[in-house]
């Protein structure tokens, strides 16, 4: 069965996108830490990050510097924290998490449940730096 995320890739499900290219997707994530908490996610259904082969490895840090580049300018903050985790969803991602503070990268602490619409204006923001044309 396809990985949720899959589901997203292929617009089987709705996803707050803000990022893509022909191997990769970048996503809000539906239950951030904090606003603007983003998924990088390559579009090759493998669960664990690290099983990826080296070319798609690198070429996913790379997508997800730009995707952090845009973010940080969207959303104010310290800096981009990173994370991967994959407890939840095997479908391997990157968490890029708009952090100022240590406990904003805290995964234990209850997640926000933002409505679509808040979803709908960060990710028009983020994608709006990354192609001021959209
Ligand atoms: P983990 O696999 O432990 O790295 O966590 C998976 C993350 O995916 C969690 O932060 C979830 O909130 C997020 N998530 C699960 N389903 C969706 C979805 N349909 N759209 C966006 N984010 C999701």
């Amino acid at each position: 069965m396809p990985s949720i995320f899959t589901r997203i890739i292929n617009r089987e499900i709705p996803g707050h996108i803000v990022a893509e290219d022909d191997h990769h997707i970048a996503f809000l994530d539906i239950n951030p830490l904090v606003p603007g908490h983003t998924l990088v996610v390559p579009k090759l259904e493998v669960d664990y990050l690290f099983d990826l082969e080296d070319g798609a490895f690198c070429k996913l840090q790379l997508f997800s510097k730009k995707v952090a580049d845009a973010l940080e300018q969207a959303m104010p903050c310290l800096r981009i924290g990173v994370s991967v985790i994959g407890l939840e969803v095997p479908h391997c991602h990157i968490h890029l998490i708009p952090i100022n503070s240590m406990d904003d990268m805290n995964f234990s602490r209850p997640k926000l449940n933002p409505t679509q619409d808040e979803l709908t204006v960060i990710a028009n923001r983020i994608r709006q730096i990354l192609d001021p044309r959209s």
